[in-house]
């Protein structure tokens, strides 16, 4: 009977020991899972860089050309898509001797991320418009020339660039490269492409219309002249 009682408890021990540790096990995944959420949470919050769009989203990205001109047209480009770079070696001359050299127009290039290192590329870019205005379209057309030659770009080519482009150092570049500020911008350039449903690269937009063909230049003219003061 003794034996009975003794083994009933032991039963009891091991039942009452076995769901300690059960509830234990619970109590920390429920408490552990929670917190896990909320710290990828709080580390989104701070990586997802939320921006909104205003009248000086465009106006704010590397211009070229008298501001005040109202004919605006906006370059939507991907510094590693080979018909960009064909673009910008090409078209874009055209427009610059035509269009933007005598005022009447003015031109924005706004970063589209479509490929691996667009964004190491885009970044570098953004760097150089903030901390070096005057040197942006050197960096920028010699971007463009570095990755159609070379195939691919690095922190080692851009640092190379920077070196031979712009007045910026290197451990400024490197710095501002990780800062939110930056990302931000890229984050903006995302947001323009979506609010203008812009899918190809090149596009090119003239006074708020996205063109069929940016390598029709009959077509850019048209847009152009279409917009034009007086014309
Ligand atoms: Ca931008």
């Amino acid at each position: 009977m003794g034996g009975i009682i003794i083994k009933g408890y032991k039963f009891i021990v091991i039942i009452t020991t076995f769901l300690i540790v059960l509830c234990g096990i619970v109590i920390f995944n429920f408490n552990s899972t929670p917190s896990t959420a909320t710290t990828n949470e709080d580390k989104d919050s701070t990586d997802v860089v939320e921006v909104e769009l205003n009248e000086n989203s465009i106006k704010d990205q590397p211009t070229l050309g008298d501001e005040e001109v109202s004919v605006q047209i906006v370059e939507f480009g991907d510094f590693i898509c080979p018909a960009c770079q064909t673009w910008n070696e090409t078209v874009f001359p055209m427009i610059e001797e035509d269009y933007i050299k005598s005022g009447k127009a003015k031109f924005s290039f706004v970063n589209v991320l479509y490929h691996d290192d667009s964004e190491l590329a885009s970044l570098a870019a953004e760097v150089v418009h903030k901390r070096d205005p005057s040197s942006y379209w050197k960096f920028h057309d010699n971007l463009f020339r570095h990755i159609k030659k070379e195939r691919e770009i690095d922190q080692e080519g851009i640092e190379e660039l920077i070196k031979k482009h712009t007045d910026i150092a290197i451990e400024d570049l490197n710095e501002d490269m990780k800062k939110p500020e930056f990302a931000r911008e890229l984050e903006l350039d995302k947001k323009l492409i979506k609010e203008h449903g812009v899918s190809p690269t090149p596009s090119l937009m003239i006074n708020g219309t996205l063109l069929e063909n940016p390598f029709d230049y009959e077509e850019i003219e048209k847009a152009i002249n279409g917009h034009g003061e007086g014309t």
